[in-house]
């Protein structure tokens, strides 16, 4: 057997051990075509059946209607952040946001060079420990931008904000996708980067509601407008076809333990294991989001100093639990658990966590 640990990076991040060795077993030869994944031609008809099937996986899982397209798009969600103004801005229009971290405050930076942006809701007057409540979008915007869930400070929205019938909810979901069983309908557009919570870095999974698709200016850089991959079906140009191959590994295996309903069971239980230990540790571990507004992705804590957190990243790893720094911006531990952590990854850490408590109060 070879040596595994848990990973508890944030991204790239943990895979399915099950979507690994597939992986692996298949790598010099796919399909009985004698060659590898890596080595086809993604205008086979071996790649083009894999292809459909990966996005078939992304429909079934996440009960997509006919009416939105899936894409599969490089430049991570980071692209994003400015190819979504650049198709979804209409003329005259503002275009909404709220800030609840990091990825939202990038996001917002890139919107602005395509027009006035209102950021209609923050959490930044308390280190984004929260996701606001109450959001209201006006009518009259040209679509309304969210960040599900906030990596970096451990924090997701656990209902979602309303828009107007005319305004299309936006919403980056690159670190909380298919972490719950969500309506999709909720949504104009959600773009996730692969590598936190489907599969390895290197695709962006995109999936919009088609009309949407038509607002992008005729007269602009191909590759900018989604349509041209809707109408090409992401094969405008070479594809990922890698990660592409892998994400639909992963995807293979979550609808085998039941999909998106039975992995939000487990997200649940992990997520609450850790909670429980800080909510029970009288301040030792303390949490970095408001119980109301907790991740079931990334769990943030900090310690009383700064020693503390790195003697607790060194025994962690010492017992195979890895990756358990929190992000630069507020320091303290992060851990997490997206759907490919075990729930005996989680068990393990929490046990670690109690003892590491008792070791040092
Ligand atoms: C990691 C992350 C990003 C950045 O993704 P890239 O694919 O690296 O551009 C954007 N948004 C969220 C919520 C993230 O967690």
């Amino acid at each position: 057997m070879t040596k595994r640990v848990y990973n508890f990076y944030p991204g790239p991040a943990t895979l399915p051990l099950q979507a690994l060795e597939k992986a692996k077993e298949e790598l010099l030869n796919f399909r009985d075509t004698g060659i590898s994944i890596l080595e086809i031609s993604h205008r086979s008809k071996e790649y083009d059946e894999l292809h459909n099937e990966a996005i078939d996986n992304v429909r079934e899982l996440m009960n997509i209607p006919e009416d939105y397209k899936i894409l599969w798009l490089q430049g991570g969600a980071s692209t994003q952040f400015w190819q979504v103004p650049f198709n979804l801005q209409v003329e005259g229009k503002p275009m909404e946001y709220v800030n609840t971290g990091g990825w939202s405050t990038k996001a917002i930076k890139e919107a602005k060079h395509y027009g006035e942006v209102k950021v209609v809701a923050s959490s930044e007057d308390d280190l984004f420990r929260y996701i606001p409540k109450g959001i209201s979008f006006s009518d009259d915007t040209a679509f309304a931008h969210i960040t599900g869930n906030n990596t970096l400070y451990g924090t997701e929205f656990q209902t979602w904000p309303k828009t107007s019938d005319n305004v299309p909810l936006v919403c980056d979901m690159s670190s909380n996708l298919m972490d719950q069983v969500i309506d999709v309908k909720d949504f104009g557009v959600i773009y996730a980067g692969a590598q936190k919570n489907l599969g390895p870095a290197g695709v962006t999974l995109l999936i919009v509601r088609e009309d949407l698709a038509d607002r992008a200016p005729e007269d602009s850089p191909t590759l900018f407008k989604w349509k041209t991959e809707i109408v090409k079906n992401s094969l405008f140009h070479t594809p990922p076809s890698f990660a592409i191959y892998f994400c639909k590994l992963a995807m293979d295996y979550l609808k085998e333990i039941g999909g998106v309903p039975a992995i939000e069971k487990i997200n649940r239980e992990k997520a609450k294991l850790l909670y429980d230990v800080i909510d029970r540790s009288n301040g030792f571990y303390r949490g970095h989001a408001r119980p109301d507004s907790r991740s079931l992705m990334n769990v943030t804590f900090t310690l009383e100093s700064d020693e503390l957190e790195a003697k607790m990243v060194a025994e962690g790893a010492k017992r195979d639990l890895i990756g358990l720094k929190g992000h630069r911006s507020i320091g303290g531990m992060r851990a997490s658990i997206y759907n490919a952590m075990p729930l005996e990854g989680v068990e393990k850490l929490a046990e670690f966590m109690k003892e590491f408590h008792e070791e040092h109060q």
